[in-house]
């Protein structure tokens, strides 16, 4: 087959030309064309083999061309079924039942809402939350984020959200002390002081992800489900990114034996092989809704290659017992890292769980984080090593795929490493 690249004189993919990506000036950057993988690598159109430290966008948890998930899609596509999202079939019911099985034992009795995005899925679980409680407000965390839609970058303290502040939310920004350092904190004082009876959930990632990897402290998770049942405020989790294994549990609610009221899904959901978001709703929700109408919905919600891939993906997370297999892998990654990192004094901070860490990085001196040109000098190292990895301000993250062995994970690492010190001390 003749590679795209090859048709095209100029370094840019054709993409370049015609369709736009995501986050950058259409100008920057020359995006690398992805032509398949197996497992952790994957392959680029100029006969390169890449490691992936990142899973795609943290999604490609199941890892690149799995047999599995091929198969699943491809029957699905051979169904060629064309349904409205209200409409049953075999893969919905299947899906959700899996969805069910694997989540945390409260929610075990309830019912799951399939759409096709992390963001939809947090959108619609406050859709969800305002309906059945009839009050406005969500509180979350400043340092967060939960999508890139516009009613969803309202609820999020990164930086994403610049620019798009119309005036939407009604969000009330937490400063919550253990992701944001010390300070006032406390939640039960943000929900007197803006009235429990106008609080209607409060929205945590389950661990916070790209604004920098902060595992909860133990019984944090159970201790905002005290205090949501306390005051009568739903307690949504967004697993988006730190479901499915990713931090070495199903969920990362499930490390505190904590049930949420609601609790997203997206990325790992489908492992990147079809789009996919889910929200799953408790028992006492999902009964709201028996006899008033459920408002949410869009046309493609529950398509029938999303719904094939969420009952495959499942289907390998268990058979290939990928989710213990990732708390195993993470330890190892916690008593790697510290011997790693004690060759580096520049390295700040190193922190994660399973398999999700974030390594924060200072100047050589260790003065001050890590400058933009110096992070810039990292992309282009990693680049030339062939390693994909998520990089922001000052951090690197290690988020590889789930199916990782566990020799490519130390080779991962230490060419990381290798990168890191051609940079840093050249
Ligand atoms: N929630 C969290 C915690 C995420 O990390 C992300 C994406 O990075 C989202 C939601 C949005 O997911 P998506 O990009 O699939 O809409």
């Amino acid at each position: 087959m003749r590679s795209a690249r090859s048709a095209n004189p100029s370094q840019q993919p054709p993409q370049a030309n015609k369709a736009f990506f995501t986050w950058a000036a259409q100008k920057d950057g020359t995006p690398i064309e992805i032509i398949g993988g197996q497992g952790a690598t994957f392959l680029t159109a100029d006969g390169a083999q890449w490691m992936d430290l990142g899973s795609m966008v943290w999604n490609a948890n199941l890892g690149h061309g799995h047999p599995a998930m091929r198969q699943a899609m491809m029957a699905a596509a051979e169904r060629s079924l064309v349904v409205m999202p209200s409409a049953v079939f075999p893969d919905k019911t299947l899906a959700a039942e899996r969805l069910l099985d694997v989540a945390p034992p409260g929610l075990a009795s309830g019912k799951v809402f399939l759409c096709l995005s992390g963001a939809e899925a947090n959108e619609n679980a406050v859709k969800i939350a305002l309906q059945v409680t009839g009050k406005k407000k969500i509180i979350f965390r400043s340092r967060s984020y939960h999508g890139a839609t516009l009613g969803m970058l309202a609820f999020s303290g990164d930086s994403r959200k610049q620019g798009f502040d119309v005036g939407v939310s009604v969000g009330v920004s937490w400063e919550d002390p253990y992701v944001a350092g010390p300070g006032p904190g406390s939640l039960e004082a943000l929900i007197e002081a803006q009235g429990p009876d106008t609080v209607a959930a409060v929205m945590l990632e389950g661990v916070v992800g790209a604004n920098g990897v902060y595992p909860p402290p133990r019984s944090y998770y159970r201790n905002i489900r005290q205090i949501c049942d306390r005051y009568g405020v739903l307690f949504i989790a967004d697993e988006v990114l730190s479901g499915f294994g990713r931090t070495g549990r199903w969920f990362a609610v499930d490390h505190d034996g904590a049930s949420p009221d609601l609790l997203t899904c997206g990325k790992g959901l489908t492992g990147g092989y079809a789009p996919g978001g889910a929200v799953i709703a408790s028992g006492r929700i999902a009964r709201h809704f028996d006899d008033l109408p459920l408002r949410c919905g869009l046309t493609n919600y529950a398509h029938p290659l999303t719904c094939a891939a969420i009952a495959a993906a499942i289907g390998v997370y268990k058979e290939e017992a990928l989710i213990p297999r990732a708390a195993r892998l993470g330890e190892w990654m916690k008593r790697h890292l510290p011997l790693w990192t004690r060759k580096r004094p520049f390295v700040k901070d190193v922190r994660g769980v399973g398999l999700l860490w974030a390594i924060e990085l200072n100047e050589p001196d260790g003065s001050k984080p890590a400058s933009v040109a110096r992070m810039k000098q990292l992309a282009r190292a990693l680049q030339s090593e062939k390693i994909h990895l998520h990089k922001r301000d000052n951090m690197v993250f290690l988020a590889p795929p789930l199916v990782i062995s566990e020799a490519q994970l130390k080779d991962g690492v230490e060419r990381l490493g290798a990168a890191i010190d051609s940079v840093w001390s050249p």
